[in-house]
């Protein structure tokens, strides 16, 4: 849906990129006071791309000339951050609801530099810690997915964590990992469908392979059992719920 054509060519995802396992809320834990806070506002594009119109911010998901700089990353991390926000408090604000939104998003290079719950973040992960209430990230794992798989990668990563914040808010608590895995991906679908769907997201088709390709590298290991704590699903899993999201928004995520 950008005019831009992608030129960027998708390397082969590293084993590391499986490590994608979110800890869905440490449940309680400290916040890393070094960590540097990431920008809440989307920076300043360059080039010949049209600025977006303050009112309605539009991202873009798709780099036309196929740069993979830091800074686009962190464009990226910060429209995807914005947009969240705004989905989440308008669907808030239909149902009569406050909404405050999750308080940091912090990014972090070293293990042990952000703790959750008392236990320190490995290195080559994603999590929402519910005790601080901040989505933290290896900022270096995350720039290389970026690179391999694409930006929209991203925009999947912050959704599915920034769910755990929802689903934090609305009480939602599953019996197994898995369900309040499948169901932060099917949210993460359903932030981002709503919001191509409405025009604050231009996507174009492979954007969509980017999804699938980063979902593919996040699913569990096909022996492991569903039922073990730390289960996201399968590739396939994942995939379905993310796309049941993505194609028929938060009423297919079981919400209520
Ligand atoms: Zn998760």
């Amino acid at each position: 849906m950008t005019a831009g054509s992608r030129r960027r060519s998708h390397g082969p995802l590293l084993a590391a990129l499986t490590a994608l396992v979110v800890a869905v809320g440490c449940a309680a834990g400290g916040v890393g006071e070094n960590a540097p806070q990431e920008p809440r506002e989307p920076a300043p594009r360059q080039s010949s791309r049209p600025a977006a119109a303050p009112s309605s911010l539009e991202a873009e998901t798709t780099r036309a000339d196929g740069t993979t700089s830091v800074a686009e990353f962190k464009s990226d991390i910060a429209d995807a951050v914005t947009i969240a926000e705004r989905y989440w408090a308008a669907q808030f604000r239909t149902s009569g609801e406050q909404f405050r939104p999750i308080s940091r998003i912090v990014p972090y290079q070293r293990e042990g530099e952000i703790s959750c719950a008392g236990q320190a973040l490995p290195r080559n992960n994603a999590v929402y810690c519910s005790q601080g209430d901040f989505i933290a990230y290896d900022v270096n794992w995350s720039v290389s997915a970026f690179r391999q798989v694409g930006d929209a990668f991203v925009f999947y990563l912050l959704g599915h964590e920034y769910a755990h914040g929802i689903q934090v808010r609305l009480g939602l608590r599953a019996n197994f990992t898995i369900q309040q895995e499948l169901q932060a991906d099917c949210m993460a679908g359903a932030y981002l469908g709503d919001s191509v769907r409405d025009g604050t997201l231009r996507l174009d088709a492979g954007d969509l392979d980017e999804f699938r390709e980063g979902l593919l590298a996040v699913g569990d290991d096909p022996d492991q059992p569903w039922f073990a704590e730390g289960s996201h699903g399968t590739a396939e899993q994942r995939t379905d719920w993310f796309f049941r999201g993505y194609e028929r928004s938060l009423d297919a995520c079981n919400l209520r």
